[in-house]
Order: structure tokens, then C-alpha cells, then sequence
């Protein structure tokens, strides 16, 4: 069965084909570690998991990477504002080696929260500067490189197809020219491959280069980490569409130069923006949600992943705490249905799979990763009366290798849980008793935040998930 993706450099579906038989390339953008990851970004990431376990789902050998961004880089998505990391550390009154360390762990427990797969390799950028180096060499020594006011910049005069892939016409760079103050520059587009020149006095981070001592670029990092474990010319990059007019723009302009291979990337896919009243979701905005956000409000962070699976990666995601507890009503329901279709589970799987609905599963994945519609079609499984609960739950567990929504293990709501609501309930028990009973409606609140609700009866209080 073909897989269809949909490539940002051709702005079209295309049938994907791998450059090796039975292999795939994939390199991801990862964070840049100076604060937790927002909720935004972890949408990226849910995509980017869903696309690596399809392309498993078809057989293919996977071998994926998703860089750390260690060194500090400007503060907007553009090449202009503060260093981030500088940023931070200044923040958190750490160095910016320990700012790192901790927010890295801070994204991996987040990432394994949601039930995301582990990349094969995740390098960091400040562990491949002698890679970065070799790279900058190479496109000086092919003339695509100049030197200016202490740094190297990219000429992108020079190179014929730069703008390819966000389609970025004459008009973007008069734009871009009038916002653009490093006088540095011959072109608006050229940006800086090596600082020697930092704006900022503090910088730490620094490495001796043959350009003098100094830090790369922010782009650099890319080229270098993947062609190191991918080669130079791979088969998928991936990324947040915020990164398709600078970061991957810049990323193929430096890379072709380097290594001579076009396309260096041959998919390019990009995943769309969750939205809060209308604004991209921003680190450095007011609107910054983390995953411990959602869990301090009562929410399971898989119910999140099902959130994000209900649209299309290419769709924006309108961001409510509303439409998440919508999910997780639906989840809830959806786990207690597997609970109960589990129970007549037997382990003979294989045997068993319904091919009509794996086969139409199949060509939804294939079909640029059709989310929203394979939970349809979970949902018409689980409706079939004309197949057994064995049969659904083999189904379902098939189905549940790209959801990654963790059927398997789920069971009922262990002693420990009860234990924490049974306290609460008694605390309110007290309170009525006590006659405060605004300490008692706080109390139902916060429950009902959990997700859970409470009946009073002569009996005493029971109490039942949403
Ligand atoms: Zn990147």
C-alpha cells in the first residue's frame, strides 16, 4: 500500500519513496532547552510521533533524530532579539550548561508523559561544534560565504533557489529588509553561520574556530547533526510551520551549498499551530501552557495526545480548556469501553485481526496521516455488533501502534487514586458536619476539576469519573 505525505516543498501530496528500499531518514527540530516546552510545541511532537510509528506501522527501518538546542539562539523566529538561553539562565540565576540539563529532562519526562516514542538519536548542539565547523568551512570554500564586521554570514545572492521552500517572493525581503538593522548584511536574506562578534557581553558559551573564537548560528546546528547521522541527503525533515519561512529555509539554502545534493531533503513536513484566541502559542507569550499546567487542572497529559489527535496535523487546533475536557469525556469513556472489551481477551491476536478494518486503517495512516478519521473509524469498531469483544480488542490494539493512546495497559482506577478522593470526600463530610460549607462546595470543585463527580445520598456520598 502506498503512503501518501504531504510535502511543503512540492505543496501537494506526494507518494513517499523512500531513497534506500526499506529505510527512512527522519530528523525532527527539537526544543531549545531554556524553559519548559508549551503545549504548542508538544502538539509538534505528538505529530512528529504519530508520523515515525506509521512509517513503522509500513515496515520501514527507521532511523530518526531530534536535535537538543543547547547554544543559544536569538529570541524570534527571525535572526534578531536576545540570545534565549542567556535569557534564561539569567532567569533561573543558572549557567547556561545547567539551564540546559534541566530543561532537557523537564521535555523528555513530557514527552514521555504523552506516550511519545524516543527518537533513535538525540544529539545536542553544543556536543557537535566541530561538525558545525566543517560545515561552514565547506560552504566558504564552495563561495557561498563572506565575512563581515567579525562574523560569517551565507550569501544568499549566491545561491539560485534560496526561498524555495516557503515560496517567499521579492516582496518578503523588502519587508524583511526594513525590519532587519544588522548593517552587516549585503543581503536582507544572509544570515550568520559564525559569531565572533556577540551582542552580549556575558556570552559563555564560546569555541575556538578557524573564524576566531566565537559561537555558531542557530541553523548550522541542523546540517550538521543530520548529515552526521543521516548522510548528506536524507528522506524527511519535520518540523512547526513557524520554521518553514527562516529556520528550513536557511537550513536548505546552507546544506545544498555544502553538500552539492538537491534536494538535500526530499519531504518536508510541517505540523500547524495550536491556537488560543486566535495567537500562536509562544513561549515568551502571556499565553503559555505547559503539560503541568493541564495536570494541576485535573487532566491525564494522554488526554492531551487525544486532543491533538481529533485534527489533522495540518489543521489549526483551537486551544480550550472546554474543548480538552470534551476529550477527556470522550477518553474516559472510550478507556472504560476497552476495560470492559478487554475482559474476554484471550492473547491470540494475530489470528484474529478483522482485515477489512485494518486494511481501511491502513489507508487512512497512508493517507497524510488521517488522524481525526481513524478515530472515526475506532469508534465504529467498537459499535460493530456483528464482531466479538475479542476481536475488537485485537483490533483495537492493531490500530492502538500509531494511536499510541496505551490500550493495553489500561485497567481500572488503581487503589491509590480512590485512596486521595475517599480523603477528600470525608474532608467534605467534615465540613458539612462543621456547617462550612463553602469549604465543602471548594472541595466539589476541586474535584470536579479531576474529573470527578459526587452524588449525596442517605447512604453517604458516592462518587463516579465524568
Ligand atoms: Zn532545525
Amino acid at each position: 500500500m502506498t503512503l501518501k505525505l504531504y510535502n511543503t516543498l512540492a505543496r501537494k501530496k506526494e507518494v513517499f519513496k523512500p531513497i534506500k528500499d526499506g529505510e527512512v531518514g527522519l530528523y525532527s527540530c527539537g526544543p531549545t532547552v531554556y524553559n519548559y516546552a508549551h503545549i504548542g510545541n508538544l502538539r509538534t511532537y505528538v505529530f512528529n510521533d504519530v508520523l515515525r510509528r506509521t512509517l513503522k506501522y509500513n515496515g520501514y527501518n527507521l532511523k530518526h533524530v531530534m536535535n537538543i538546542t543547547d547554544v543559544g539562539h536569538l529570541t524570534s523566529d527571525a535572526d534578531s532579539g536576545e540570545d534565549k538561553m542567556l535569557k534564561g539562565a539569567k532567569r533561573e540565576k543558572k549557567t547556561v550548561y545547567e539551564l540546559a540539563e534541566f530543561y532537557t529532562k523537564a521535555f523528555m519526562v513530557d514527552l514521555e508523559k504523552l506516550n511519545i516514542e524516543t527518537p533513535e538519536i538525540i544529539p545536542k548542539a553544543t556536543d557537535h561544534i566541530k561538525e558545525m565547523i566543517e560545515i561552514i568551512r565547506k560552504i566558504e570554500k564552495n563561495g557561498y560565504a563572506y565575512s563581515a564586521g567579525g562574523n560569517i554570514y551565507f550569501d544568499t545572492s549566491k545561491f539560485k533557489d534560496y526561498g524555495r521552500l516557503a515560496r517567499l517572493e521579492n516582496d518578503d525581503s523588502e519587508k524583511k529588509s526594513r525590519v532587519d538593522a544588522d548593517k552587516n548584511k549585503r543581503n536582507p536574506n544572509d544570515f550568520v553561520l559564525w559569531f565572533t562578534k556577540s551582542k552580549f557581553d556575558e556570552q559563555e558559551m564560546k569555541w575556538d574556530s578557524p573564524f576566531g573564537k566565537g559561537y555558531p548560528g542557530w541553523h548550522i546546528e541542523c546540517s550538521a547533526m543530520s548529515s552526521k547521522y543521516l548522510g548528506e541527503q536524507f528522506d524527511i525533515h519535520t518540523g512547526g510551520i513557524d520554521h518553514i519561512q527562516v529556520h528550513h529555509t536557511n537550513e536548505i539554502a546552507q546544506s545544498e551549498a555544502a553538500f552539492n545534493k538537491h534536494p538535500w531533503v526530499k519531504y518536508w513536513l510541517h505540523g500547524e499551530f495550536l491556537v488560543i484566541d486566535k495567537d500562536k502559542m509562544a513561549k515568551s507569550g502571556d499565553n503559555f501552557l505547559k503539560l503541568q499546567t493541564l495536570v494541576d487542572k485535573g487532566f491525564d497529559p494522554i488526554v492531551y495526545r487525544y486532543f491533538c489527535l481529533t485534527a489533522h496535523y495540518k489543521q489549526q487546533l483551537k486551544f480550550s480548556f472546554d474543548g480538552l475536557e470534551s476529550s477527556r469525556n470522550s477518553f474516559n469513556a472510550l478507556k472504560n469501553k476497552v476495560i470492559e472489551i478487554k475482559k474476554d481477551d484471550d492473547g491470540e491476536i494475530h489470528k484474529r485481526l478483522d482485515h477489512r478494518y485494518t486494511e481501511e486503517f491502513k489507508e487512512l495512516i497512508n493517507d497524510d496521516l488521517n488522524m481525526p478519521k481513524v478515530l472515526a473509524l475506532m469508534y465504529h469498531v467498537l459499535k460493530d455488533e456483528k464482531i466479538s469483544n475479542k476481536d475488537k480488542y485485537s483490533i483495537l490494539l492493531d490500530f492502538d501502534r500509531v494511536l499510541g493512546l496505551g490500550f493495553k495497559n489500561m485497567k481500572e482506577e488503581i487503589a491509590e487514586v480512590n485512596g486521595e478522593i475517599e480523603a477528600l470526600i470525608k474532608e467534605r463530610d467534615n465540613a458539612k458536619k462543621q456547617k462550612d460549607f463553602a469549604k465543602a462546595d471548594k472541595i466539589r470543585n476541586e474535584l470536579k476539576h479531576k474529573g470527578i463527580v459526587l452524588e449525596d445520598s442517605k447512604d453517604g456520598t458516592k462518587w463516579k469519573k465524568i
